[in-house]
């Protein structure tokens, strides 16, 4: 493994945090060894009739906690070291907001896009295959991430029941209402980032039509966040997509910059195919102009790395929340810690989607559904208690949120590994 390795680097976050927790040592152990890998090629058949293989991966990381829980990304740089770094967060992440699961993730190295909605289809139902005996309702239980969505989840869940030969909705999370799925779990992302947002709000006495706000990505996560802060009144005023940026200094009218994005093209495909560039009379910026706008909140809801060494001394924003996976890299925490910028790690940000997606299996288990104010609560009151978790943490110990974060979820990890027996019992010294 070289020093790029994305999970090397991913678990370079623990060290300040091991120095807050006091907890065995072979629970480090266990979080720098993924507990089991599998890559697998999968055959599509394309169309034209011709054939293509696309390599797929799936990562368990670690499951002191629980089984695996963790989405299915399809982007074309999906590898197996990306998705071990992923994983590794998925662990944490579940240990912050005290799920019963443990951290797995995958994808396939595609670019969906590229597909039509049948090739998707098969594309989905394919992998399944492939890795069906690697997942399930008490072993790993996927969901979607970038690029893959409830459609998906719904092709998936039943490609696994045809595999098994059994119905088994708590299989996958992110379904369709229609199959399985959660209420208030499309925009949990979004709204467990707009609790966050909400608390520290009230906190620093924010006036909403005050304070600004600029979204790097605009997908489920980054239009979700824009609909719900606009309608307590923040000022979106930058948003970019894989396209490009547009920034209006007025603020946008959310819903018309979610339509434009998504309506005015054909949505047959399960992908929105517009750009909001095209779709909206701003001015134009490019992505990297977006991280760098003077404003007081800088959302990246979009891929990993976009906050480097390299542009984090230029980024003006007062918060950073992380509704993506990894938009800051560890070289830059410091530069934005320096600066005195608030970064909301990822962890917890973005932990919104995670959650609901428990209470999705806690329901397919269950057979009792739930409605969407019940789901709406259960969400935001463990956001807002976990939330303040953190800050009282990180106060105590004059960390950063993101350090805190990490000793809250190495305080529960470790607490895990205590219980299944460390050197100390074996050596009658516990
Ligand atoms: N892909 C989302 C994440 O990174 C959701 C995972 C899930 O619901 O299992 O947190």
């Amino acid at each position: 493994m070289t020093d790029h390795s994305a999970f090397v680097a991913a678990l370079r976050r623990l060290d300040a945090a091991a120095k807050l927790v006091d907890i065995p040592e072979e629970t480090y152990v266990r979080l720098r060894h993924p507990k089991a890998v599998l890559t697998v090629s999968v055959p599509l058949r394309r169309d034209d009739g011709s054939l293509e293989m696309f390599t797929a991966h799936r990562v368990h990381h670690n499951d002191l906690r629980g089984p695996g829980k963790g989405g299915l990304r399809y982007h074309p740089d999906v590898t197996l070291d990306e998705c071990k770094a992923l994983a590794f967060w998925m662990t944490c992440k579940c240990a912050v907001m005290d799920l019963p699961y443990g951290g797995a993730k995958g994808g396939i190295a595609v670019d969906p896009k590229s597909l039509s909605q049948l090739e998707l289809e098969r594309l989905s139902r394919g992998l399944i295959r492939r890795i069906a005996e690697f997942i399930g309702p008490q072993l790993d239980i996927p969901a979607p991430d970038v690029y893959t969505n409830e459609r998906i989840m719904g092709w998936m869940m039943d490609e696994y029941a045809h595999v098994v030969r059994r119905h088994e909705p708590a299989v996958i999370t992110g379904k369709p209402l229609g199959l399985g799925g959660s209420q208030g779990r499309s925009d949990a992302t979004a709204r467990g980032g707009y609790v966050c947002i909400a608390k520290l709000a009230e906190e620093r006495g924010w006036k909403p039509a005050e304070t600004t706000v600029a979204i790097q990505g605009f997908g489920n996560a980054g239009q979700g966040i824009a609909r719900l802060l606009a309608e307590d009144g923040y000022r979106i005023v930058a948003v970019s997509d894989s396209s490009g940026a547009i920034v209006s200094r007025d603020g946008f009218d959310v819903p018309s910059l979610i339509r434009a994005k998504n309506d005015t093209r054909k949505l047959e495909a399960v992908y929105c195919q517009g750009s909001v560039c095209d779709q909206v009379d701003a001015e134009r910026i490019s992505n990297g102009e977006l991280l760098e706008l003077d404003v007081d909140i800088l959302i990246p809801a979009a891929l990993e790395d976009v906050i480097t060494a390299d542009n984090a001394a230029e980024v003006q924003a007062r918060v950073v929340l992380e509704l993506a996976n990894g938009p800051v890299t560890s070289d830059a925490d410091d530069i934005l810690d320096q600066r005195g910028i608030t970064v909301i790690p990822d962890i917890l940000a973005n932990a919104g989607g995670v959650t609901v997606s428990y209470y999705e299996w806690v329901q397919n288990r269950s057979g009792d559904y739930w409605s969407a104010e019940d789901v709406r609560q259960r969400l935001e009151k463990r956001m807002a208690y976990q939330f303040d978790q953190v800050m009282r943490l990180a106060a105590d110990n004059q960390v950063s949120l993101r350090v805190a974060a990490y000793a809250l979820a190495l305080q529960r990890l470790g607490e895990a590994a205590e219980a299944v027996g460390t050197r100390d019992l074996f050596n009658g010294k516990d």
